[in-house]
C-alpha cells in the first residue's frame, strides 16, 4: 500500500478495467475529479462520489480527462450535470471531442460508447494548475493516446499518469502500419516520464504504486517488443479491445463473433492489413489468444470475460 505517500486531500477510487481510476483532489477553494470512468458505471460513479469517502454533500468544481478514451470520459456527461461542473480536457483532444470523432476517440470505431459533453476548458503542456492545493504540471503522454497527458505534482512527488504507464505496462498502442508516430511517441513519453522526481504514481487502472523505475523498465521492454514485432502490436490491440467489450456487455454470442469482427471497423481494418483471414477464423483466433491468457472463457455459447466488471 503506498496510501501514506498520498496527502489527505487526494482520494483515489480504485476501480476497474471498465472503468478508469478516479482521483479527488480535494480544496476549499473547490473539489477537482480526474476522469470519471465508463458510461456504463456513470451510475456507480456518482454513488462513490456520494459517499464520506468522496465528496459527501460537498460540491465538485472541476472534472479534468487525462485524456479522452470511453473509460475515463464515460462518465463526465452524468458528473458534470449532477454537479454542474466543468470539463477540462487536454488541448490535443479538444478538435476530437468537439467533433465527437468515433475513429479517434476509440469509440464506434471500436465498438465503445460514451456520452457526448462540451468541454469548458482545454489543458496546456507545461501549464501548472493548482488542483486540491497542489501543484500540478501537465505533461504531454502521447502514445496510447496522442493527446493524452500525465498530471505531475514535484512537492510530493505523484504522478498521475492515466493510460501511459500503469504498473505493468500502458493502455494499447496502435502498431506503425496505422499510426506510425504512436510507438516512437510511447517511447519517449516514457523517457520523459523516468525524468521525473516520482515517488507514487495513480495509474489510470490498477493500484497507486512506489515501484516507478521497475514500471518504466517493465513498460520500456514492452515497447522493444512491439517495435521488434509490429504484428504482436497489433495482436495486443484487438484482444485488449475485444477483452474491453466484454466486460461492457458482460457476453457476446459466439455464434455472432464472426460478424462481429467484420462489422466493427477497427476489427475489418486490422483483419485486411495484418491478418488477412477469414472473419470466422480471425475470431476464433483472437478467442483462442484470449482464453490461453486466462482472459475470457466459452460459457453455453457465449463468450464471457473472466475479470469482473462490477467495481
Ligand atoms: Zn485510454
Amino acid at each position: 500500500m503506498v496510501a501514506h505517500l498520498l496527502p489527505p486531500q487526494v482520494h483515489v477510487f480504485v476501480r476497474d478495467w471498465l472503468s478508469a481510476n478516479h482521483v479527488l483532489l480535494k480544496s476549499p477553494a473547490g473539489n477537482v475529479l480526474v476522469d470519471t470512468g465508463y458510461v456504463r458505471h456513470a451510475p456507480l460513479t456518482l454513488s462513490l462520489l456520494a459517499t464520506s469517502r468522496g465528496l459527501g454533500s460537498e460540491p465538485l468544481a472541476q472534472i479534468v480527462n487525462t485524456h479522452c478514451h470511453s473509460d475515463h470520459m464515460g462518465g463526465n456527461a452524468a458528473v458534470s450535470r449532477a454537479y454542474g461542473c466543468g470539463i477540462a480536457v487536454p488541448e490535443g483532444e479538444a478538435a476530437a471531442i468537439e467533433a465527437w470523432d468515433g475513429r479517434a476517440l476509440l469509440l464506434d470505431y471500436a465498438d465503445q460508447t460514451a456520452e457526448p459533453f462540451t468541454p469548458s476548458m482545454v489543458l496546456r503542456t507545461g501549464d501548472t494548475y493548482v488542483w486540491g492545493d497542489l501543484a500540478w504540471e501537465a505533461i504531454a503522454a502521447p502514445g496510447h493516446d496522442m493527446g493524452a497527458m500525465c498530471f505531475h505534482n514535484a512537492e510530493h512527488g505523484i504522478l498521475i499518469s492515466g493510460d501511459a504507464l500503469w504498473e505493468h505496462g500502458f493502455g494499447l498502442v496502435m502498431p506503425p502500419e496505422i499510426d506510425a508516430a504512436a510507438l516512437p511517441a510511447t517511447r519517449t513519453t516514457l523517457e520523459r516520464l523516468a525524468a521525473l522526481e516520482v515517488r507514487v504514481v495513480i495509474p489510470g487502472h490498477g493500484e497507486p504504486f512506489a515501484a516507478f523505475d521497475a514500471a518504466l523498465e517493465r513498460a520500456m521492454r514492452r515497447v522493444e517488443a512491439f517495435e521488434a514485432d509490429p504484428m504482436r502490436a497489433a495482436r495486443h490491440v484487438l484482444k485488449a479491445l475485444l477483452t474491453f467489450t466484454l466486460l461492457d456487455r458482460r457476453a457476446l454470442p459466439l455464434a455472432d463473433m464472426p460478424a462481429y469482427v467484420e462489422r466493427v471497423s477497427i476489427y475489418r481494418e486490422f483483419n485486411a492489413r495484418f491478418f488477412r483471414m477469414p472473419p470466422a477464423d480471425l475470431a476464433e483466433f483472437l478467442i483462442a489468444e484470449l482464453e490461453r491468457a486466462g482472459a475470457v472463457r466459452r460459457e453455453g455459447g457465449s463468450l464471457c470475460p473472466m475479470a469482473a466488471a462490477a467495481g
